[in-house]
């Protein structure tokens, strides 16, 4: 794609010069203006490290992960969890989904038996902190060092050193002198940013299901669930497009969905629609091997963004996150 923009751009001002020599040198001195611009426009908007082979995949990748391991939602009992983690890991086990499990740590239970059941249908699990604190409103000692205490007990739990750090909240900072002292610490310890781009409002839908369920309101339990397959489609496809707008290709992206009780029934049809639409499904490691994840954190703030809009400090204001959540909570009863 960037060697057909070239070359077009090379017969255009050739064909121009051409045209102007004829005409005469104040057109020359508009035209050469004009080049010159488009040229340094065009060197901002052309990412030489995105030239490699993902920049030659037409279909995009998207890695599988899960927050709030062992489970997120009230009301449930340790067998109903146990039971609905084997249904997730099945799902998962039998489409080969190579998926990413982040664990707050807080919920583990004695010998943690829900997160062995991960660890055996081969889901990599990272670190989420022990008790989900926000970063914006947290000292960043008191944050560390909640952060620290899940580390050691994920390496517990899986045996070794653990990779995968997810924000809670997707907060990263909203001062930079606590982002940039908060990532380099964390990268100190051995970690990655497990990053996301699908961000979404799947934990509403996820709430009003549970509502739905207990009530033994089926109608309703239905009518959301379709809702949260085409909320993570429209999602998946949202950022897929904000993707290509930025970096001027596909990219690859993170899906963030939660460990809970409609993702244990229905994540398969959540993979179908995504397989449909021209994802293949990844590993996190694989997806974060594109270069978009490579970039520079452009952002400072207090909001919890997709990590397209953190990458690509041009972008416009994009509310799209915003209308969908509101429309879903006014349509369903999720507390
Ligand atoms: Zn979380």
């Amino acid at each position: 794609m960037t060697d057909v923009t070239t070359d077009a751009r090379t017969a255009g001002g050739r064909g121009r010069l051409s045209r102007l020599l004829a005409i005469g040198w104040p057109y020359l001195a508009i035209v050469l203006y004009t080049v010159a611009f488009s040229a340094i426009v065009m060197a901002q908007v052309d990412y030489p490290e995105d030239l490699n082979e993902a920049g030659a995949r037409s279909s995009p990748r998207v890695a599988i992960t899960f927050d709030d391991l062992p489970w997120n939602g009230p009301g449930y009992s340790d067998s109903e969890i146990a039971g609905l983690t084997d249904t997730l890991l099945a799902t998962l086990t039998a489409r080969g989904v190579p998926a990413t499990g982040l664990v707050t740590c807080r919920g583990i239970r004695d010998g943690a038996p829900f997160l062995r059941k991960w660890i055996d249908a081969g889901t990599e699990l990272g670190n989420h902190s022990f008790s989900h604190q926000d970063l914006n409103s947290t000292p960043v000692d008191e944050w560390l060092a909640d952060v620290r205490r899940c580390d050691e007990d994920v390496r517990e739990v899986v045996g070794g050193p653990v990779r995968w750090f997810r924000y809670p909240m997707l907060h990263q900072g909203d001062d930079r002198a606590v982002r940039d002292s908060v990532a380099r610490t964390l990268q100190r310890w051995g970690y990655s940013n497990a990053h996301v781009t699908i961000d979404n409002s799947e934990w509403l839908l996820a709430r009003a299901y549970d509502i739905a369920m207990r009530e033994g309101d089926e109608a309703e339990a239905a009518a959301i669930v379709e809702a949260y397959v085409g909320h993570l489609r429209e999602a998946a496809d949202h950022f897929r497009g904000a993707g290509r707008d930025k970096f001027g290709r596909e990219v690859d992206h993170v899906l963030l969905v939660h460990a809970n009780a409609i993702a244990a029934r229905h994540i398969g049809d959540v993979l179908d629609v995504l397989e449909a639409d021209g994802f293949t499904i990844a590993s996190l490691e694989e997806v974060l091997s594109d270069p978009i994840y490579a970039r520079v954190d452009e952002y400072v703030g207090p909001t919890g963004l997709s990590w397209i809009y953190r990458a690509a400090p041009l972008s416009p204001d994009d509310p799209w996150d915003d209308i969908a959540e509101e429309a879903l909570a006014a349509r369903f009863r999720w507390r």
